[in-house]
């Protein structure tokens, strides 16, 4: 039997009268409640005072949500402080995330306190889902400064009885596994390409003494093919969790059924949309997802589009909850290219295929388009060049988009230093 997510009676709690079984029809009042309450308090920001003019300042079901304008990246991009509804004496934490590959000003996040204090509580639940006390778990995640993900994370697993490790963004995979050996750490969170590299950095059958038990990568699509290469390789159980910065860093996080995931509901509202026309996608359908933070204080999101594919899965999860289950990510809206009538190419494609062959660790994708279709250029990191090239070339095979289109391929051998980890899009 799969145990049930420790989200849902967590949530039970937050919306009130615990001793009663959650229903969807106790929490979608709750989040009606909630969407109001956010609605009073963006008449607090000069963007949502503008933004909202006209509409009324409540709602009575969630479906008239629907005639709210979405909010982009674009937006906080543009005026990120104008979206503010406290003072900025009361923002505890300022988030700057990497603006690589755009013009303009960078995209900046604020966090009160009772912000950082419902993300640090999220992952204190959601992290239980696979976590005991007495745990040590090695956290390869941003951790320097206070109110970082992973000084959250960590923060978060202390109040499970658990130890997180703080350990930082990989730049040195063999350093990272001699912390690994030496903490005698059971878990594992990070960042799949770079977790992959501690998994590669060792020829297969290299790691007899680990003694871990479950990893979780976090990011916006998790490729299947690292997740299997990390429990091959480890011997132990991935989960993923799904989140972004505006998200309050933390969305939601798969159960043991590890199906796809299942959202924090009491903070987050979540929709998907045709992001052609904005309208709600049909039930079970894809589309780009999009979500209202409930409870955020210092810089609430209205109908935030993330740009990122997915769908809820239709029935019931094995776990039994009432909660949604939100499929892992398909694809990024950025991150997807047209081949030709047939047949378009994302980065999920590539990650699939690549990441299958024994001895990748990451790579980057062009795209040049030309009349009918265009040409393919990767460069590949891999562990050592001798051989690659043709096992790359038959996974790439694998590919129907490529059928046919030009595809060049370079090889790069990686040392045990890695890069920054980056924005994975076809460029
Ligand atoms: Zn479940």
């Amino acid at each position: 039997m799969t145990l049930l997510t420790p989200l849902e009676p967590w949530i039970a709690r937050k919306i009130g009268g615990a001793d009663a079984p959650l229903t969807r029809s106790r929490l979608e009042a709750y989040q009606v409640e909630r969407i109001c309450d956010t609605l009073r308090r963006c008449q607090r920001s000069p963007f949502y005072r503008a933004h909202l003019a006209g509409l009324p300042g409540e709602i009575s079901g969630l479906d008239e949500l629907r005639a709210f304008p979405f909010t982009t990246a674009e937006d906080i991009r543009r005026e990120a402080l104008r979206f503010l509804c406290v003072s900025q004496s009361d923002i505890h934490r300022v988030v700057t995330l990497d603006t690589s590959g755009t013009t303009g000003p960078p995209k900046r996040l604020y966090f009160t306190r009772a912000d950082q204090e419902l993300t640090i509580d999220f992952f204190r639940v959601g992290m239980s889902t696979f976590t005991d006390p007495g745990d040590r778990v090695l956290i390869l995640l941003p951790c320097e400064r206070p109110g970082s993900v992973g000084d959250l994370l960590a923060v978060a697993l202390a109040r499970l009885g658990a130890e997180g490790i703080r350990y930082g963004v990989v730049r040195d995979a063999a350093e990272a596994l001699r912390v690994l050996r030496r903490e005698r750490a059971n878990g594992v969170v990070g960042i799949p390409v770079q977790v992959l590299a501690l998994v590669r950095s060792e020829p297969p059958g290299g790691f007899p003494a680990l003694q871990l038990k479950s990893v979780l990568l976090t990011t916006d699509h998790v490729p299947q093919a690292i997740v299997r290469a990390v429990e091959r390789a480890w011997g132990c159980v991935v989960y993923n969790h799904y989140g972004m910065t505006e998200m309050g860093l933390g969305g939601g996080v798969e159960c043991a059924a590890r199906r796809g995931y299942h959202l924090r509901e009491a903070d987050l509202y979540v929709e998907i949309i045709d992001p052609a026309t904005g309208a709600p996608a049909a039930e079970g359908e894809a589309g780009e997802v999009v979500f209202t933070t409930l409870t955020r204080e210092g810089m609430p999101l209205v109908r935030y589009r993330t740009g990122d594919i997915s769908r809820f899965i239709p029935g019931a999860c094995p776990c039994g909850t009432v909660l949604k289950t939100l499929e892992r990510v398909r694809y990024r809206l950025d991150g997807i290219v047209h081949v030709n009538k047939d047949h378009d190419l994302t980065m999920a494609h590539l990650d699939e295929a690549l990441f299958s062959v024994e001895g990748v660790l990451d790579f980057d994708a062009t795209w040049s388009a030309g009349r009918d279709g265009g040409a393919l250029s990767l460069c590949v990191q891999v562990v050592e060049n001798a051989g690659m090239l043709p096992a790359l070339e038959a996974a790439l095979r694998t590919i129907p988009a490529l059928r046919g289109q030009a595809v060049d391929i370079r090889l790069r051998a990686q040392t045990h230093s890695l890069p920054a980890p980056a924005k994975r899009t076809i460029r």
